[in-house]
Formats: C-alpha cells, sequence, structure tokens
C-alpha cells in the first residue's frame, strides 16, 4: 500500500516526479497533510482538480472519531478512534497550564504483557503506521481547534516494539512544514527493550526516556513485567547511562505502586540505591486498578511515605497527578471496554 502520509518530504517529490507531477507539489501536499491535517484530497484547494483525482487511488490514512469522552474535571479528552481497517486505538489529551499534552497509542494491543496493564490482556494485533500515529494527534487539533505542545508516547502499545515506525513517526512529526514539535517536549516510554534503547540514543534526539521500571529489583520486576526476564535491570539501568551520556537528557523512570507488592519503605530505599548514580527523576504512579486484573493501589500515606523516602536519599521524585478520573480509567480501558462491550452484546 502507498501510504503517502508515512513518507518524508523527501519521499513524497520522488513520488510526485514519479506521477508525472512537478517535485514542488510534494510541499504543498505535505503542508496540507501535516501541517493543516488535511484529511481528504479534496480539501487541498491548491492542486489541481486532475491531480487530486490522480491521488484518489491512494486512500488517505484519517482515522474516524468513533467517541471522545471529556472530563468535566480537568478537562482531558479521551478518544477512541476506528482505524482503516476496524480496529480501535486510544489517546488522551491533556489540558496542562503549560500546553497541550496528546498522549497516544503506538499498537493496536501490546505483546509486553505487563501485569497490571489493560492494553496487554488481548495481546498484540498490529503495529501502527506512522501516518496512523501522526493522525491521533492531527485528528485532536482539528476536533480542538487547539495547539499541542507536547506529545507523549504512552498509550497502548510498546513503542520500541515498533521501531521503524517510530523513527519515522518521529522525524515527521518533528520535521519543518509539518507540525514542527520540538524535540525536548516528546517523551518515549517504553517496558526497557535494551537493544533499541542504545539505538535510539544514537539518533540523536532530544527526546525525553522513560523507563517502566516499577520495581527496585529483578525479582519483584520479573513479577510485574515478562520482559525483565530477557534483560536484567541492571542490564537497563545501563542502558539508560548509555542514553543520558549520547544525549544529556535526564532519565525519567515511572513506578506504578502496587499494594503488598513493590510499595514498603524497604523498596523506596532499594530503588533509590540503585537510581543514585543516575541523572533521572521518579514518577509515581499508583496503580490503576484493571477489572481483570487483581491489583491495588497503596492508601495516600503510603504512596507518601514512599516519595519522601526517595527524596531524603536525593532522588528527584514526583507523584503523577491524576487526568480525567471521572472519564474511563487510564492504559487501554476505554479501548478495553468498547471491545468487551461488542462480545457481550
Ligand atoms: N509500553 C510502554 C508505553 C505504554 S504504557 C511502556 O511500558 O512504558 C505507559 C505507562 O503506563 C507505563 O509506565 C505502564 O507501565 C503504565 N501502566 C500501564 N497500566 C497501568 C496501570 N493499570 N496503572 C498504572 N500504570 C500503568
Amino acid at each position: 500500500m502507498t501510504d503517502i502520509k508515512s513518507m518524508t518530504l523527501e519521499e513524497l517529490k520522488d513520488f510526485m516526479v514519479s506521477l508525472g507531477e512537478k517535485p514542488f507539489r510534494a510541499k504543498q501536499i505535505f503542508s496540507w497533510l501535516h501541517e493543516h491535517q488535511a484529511a481528504s484530497w479534496e480539501e487541498m484547494t491548491n492542486l489541481s482538480r486532475d491531480l487530486r483525482q490522480k491521488l484518489e487511488e491512494y486512500p488517505l490514512t484519517s482515522l474516524h472519531t468513533e467517541q471522545v469522552q471529556v472530563s468535566s474535571l480537568d478537562g482531558t479528552r479521551k478518544y477512541l478512534f476506528r482505524l482503516d481497517d476496524g480496529n480501535m486505538v486510544e489517546s488522551v489529551l491533556m489540558p496542562y497550564r503549560h500546553g497541550n499534552s496528546v498522549c497516544i497509542s503506538t499498537q493496536v494491543g501490546c505483546r509486553m504483557g505487563c501485569r497490571f496493564c489493560a492494553s496487554t490482556l488481548g495481546g498484540l494485533e498490529r503495529n501502527l503506521l506512522p501516518s496512523e500515529m501522526l493522525d491521533q494527534i492531527y485528528r485532536i487539533i482539528q476536533d480542538t481547534g487547539e495547539k499541542v505542545s507536547n506529545v507523549v508516547l504512552m498509550g497502548t502499545g510498546e513503542p520500541l516494539d515498533n521501531y521503524d515506525n517510530l523513527l519515522r513517526f518521529l522525524a515527521l512529526l518533528t520535521e519543518e512544514g509539518g507540525l514542527h514539535i520540538s524535540q525536548r517536549n516528546l517523551t518515549v516510554s517504553t517496558c526497557g527493550l535494551v537493544p533499541r534503547i542504545y539505538d535510539l540514543a544514537r539518533e540523536e534526539y532530544q527526546l525525553t526516556l522513560a523507563i517502566s521500571l516499577h520495581a527496585p529489583n529483578d525479582e519483584i520486576r520479573r513479577q510485574l513485567m515478562p520482559i525483565a526476564k530477557k534483560y536484567s535491570m541492571e542490564e537497563v539501568l545501563q542502558a539508560c547511562r548509555d542514553y543520558f551520556s549520547q544525549t544529556g537528557r535526564r532519565i525519567t523512570f515511572e513506578y506504578s505502586l502496587v499494594a503488598g507488592v513493590n510499595d514498603s519503605p524497604g523498596n523506596a530505599s532499594e530503588l533509590a540505591g540503585r537510581l543514585k548514580d543516575l541523572n533521572c527523576h521518579v514518577n509515581l504512579i499508583p496503580v490503576n486498578p484493571v477489572r481483570e486484573r487483581e491489583n491495588r493501589r497503596p492508601d495516600r500515606q503510603r504512596v507518601d511515605n514512599f516519595k519522601n523516602k526517595l527524596e531524603k536519599c536525593g532522588i528527584n521524585v514526583t507523584i503523577r497527578r491524576e487526568m480525567g478520573a471521572d472519564i474511563d480509567g487510564a492504559c487501554g480501558q476505554l479501548r478495553r471496554r468498547y471491545l468487551t462491550a461488542e462480545r457481550e452484546q
């Protein structure tokens, strides 16, 4: 399939030439697609009718908004999008004081199998194309009429398990002539695919790498995350040191607190010991209970204790502010609920 929305400007130029068109058409089309977020060829009014007709042969990747939920607490908007093949993905817009942040999915489902996560319950369906990752952001901009300044890859899927499409997505998103999002305003979150972390460091992007750590040692990490059986925590941390030395970007560690599993004061001290030589920041997230899973979140006091302990050991730490608590919980639960409802009908 020729997916024009996933092409770089250079590729689009070559493609235009192959259609017998002038290369400058590429720039016009690129701008329609990535700057103005056009959803159809028809809209591209500065192209001749002939060319628009010719382009109709190449279906334009465009997501259909199936559902939007808006939080009355904080204005968070959760989108459920339908892809051209009928698959569903979800994305979230979070309005912050410093600008709008969009959280997007990178795969339909996920094969990483983390024990607390709803996105992985049905396994991996398929990778998303670069155009399908971009269009989550484009449709949200078109729906709200608002600017997006931050993009986080923390929706469904493991970004580094869809590596080539991820790189193309990053290039298109940050390129001049498109949305031109600042590299520093991008966050890629991974459960820790070690070889890909080394690869990403060598791409020389100034983006934030977020590592889903969730444990102070291998034993606990293996209980929560199957990937920990493949790569030890030390291997993950070594890759993070390398990422920092290559890019100068401070690492974010995500740590979902699960009551009775990884939330004790001893766990906090051990974690601090493991991270003390790293330039990093820890983001604590009381686990979101998922219907199909048994995990419980610790009470506020225990979360605060964990945070204080880390701080006393000199670690930078924040407790993730919960957004959209009144609309479907985080992490793949909107899509999950949709799929389950469909099956139960
Ligand atoms: N696959 C990537 C990105 C998607 S998950 C990764 O693993 O980082 C985004 C973050 O949400 C990860 O830190 C993930 O571990 C966390 N997460 C998933 N389900 C959760 C839940 N039920 N409660 C709290 N955090 C969860």
